[in-house]
């Protein structure tokens, strides 16, 4: 039974995507098979994984509405062993339309239950909100890994955060655990960049991941090219990182299924 990973933070451009790419991109390279699907409107998994979100006719959107499934939406990538169930605009439609929908917290949970045991991981690249979309995806989820960029206020977001999911574990999933938090875009010449980094670790000690994502061009550069860092250039650090992240999530994070 696959575990259900949702990558979130409701501040935007912390490297949530960036994360969700090479991160699920390096486990399948461990051997894992792997799905990622995209949950974010703008659809930035799936343009970084080189796939073109005009041409789509399935994703995360028709499946949340039940006129497709996850099984015949979701696509290979150039990454062996890791899928994407992609995402564009239309997405932005599911905040409308599961408003008034009884039970609408539990519809990605219900559709990826159908797929669960054909992957070893699930991951779930969040919107930077706390909408219908990313409540689905905490309610899906086994747990949550939090990209956390080391600025001024990131503590500040991160305990609003670990609040909200309090709340989704009290409403619809009470087995939603706090997978760990990996910080990102750190700069170590950068004084402000290491405070911050002690003081989350001072604050959540275990739960901070050891393998630290620097600022890295080649990270920045690969979705533009449509690849995952880690493919584009396997050699630089940022790439490296996700590289040992990926081997210590694969270490602390397989669990037993719910
Ligand atoms: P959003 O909230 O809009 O979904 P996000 O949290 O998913 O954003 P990303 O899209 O991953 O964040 O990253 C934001 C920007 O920072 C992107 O341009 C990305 O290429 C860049 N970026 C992310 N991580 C790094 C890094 N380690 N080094 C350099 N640039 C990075
Ligand atoms: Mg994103």
């Amino acid at each position: 039974m696959g575990k259900v990973v949702a990558v979130a933070n409701q501040k935007g451009g912390v490297g949530k995507t960036t994360t969700a790419i090479n991160l699920s991109s390096a486990i399948a390279l461990e051997g894992k098979s792997v799905l990622l699907i995209d949950m974010d409107p703008q659809g930035n998994s799936t343009s970084g994984l080189g796939v073109d979100q005009g041409s789509l006719k399935s994703t995360t959107y028709s499946c949340l509405v039940k006129t497709s499934t996850i099984q015949e939406s979701s696509i290979e990538t150039s990454v062996a062993g890791l899928s994407l169930l992609p995402a564009n605009a239309d997405l932005a439609g599911a905040e409308v339309e599961l408003v008034n929908i009884e039970g609408r917290e539990g519809h990605l949970r219900t559709i990826i239950d159908e797929i669960r045991e054909k992957y070893d991981f699930i991951f779930l690249d969040c919107p930077p909100a706390l909408g219908i979309l990313t409540i689905n995806a905490l309610t899906a989820a086994d747990s949550v890994l939090i990209p956390v960029q080391c600025e001024y206020y990131a503590m500040e977001g991160l305990t609003r955060l670990i609040g909200s999911i309090d709340l989704v574990r009290q409403s619809f999933n009470s087995s939603l655990e706090l997978e760990g938090i990996v910080l990102t875009m750190y700069d170590s010449r950068n004084t402000l960049s290491r405070q911050v980094a002690e003081q989350i670790r001072s604050h959540l000690v275990d739960k901070v991941y050891q393998a630290v994502i620097p600022r890295n061009v080649s990270l920045a550069e690969a979705p533009s090219y449509g690849r995952p860092g880690i493919l584009y250039n396997v050699a630089s650090a940022g790439s490296q990182a996700y590289v040992t992240l990926a081997k210590e999530f694969i270490a602390h994070g397989e669990k037993s299924p719910r």
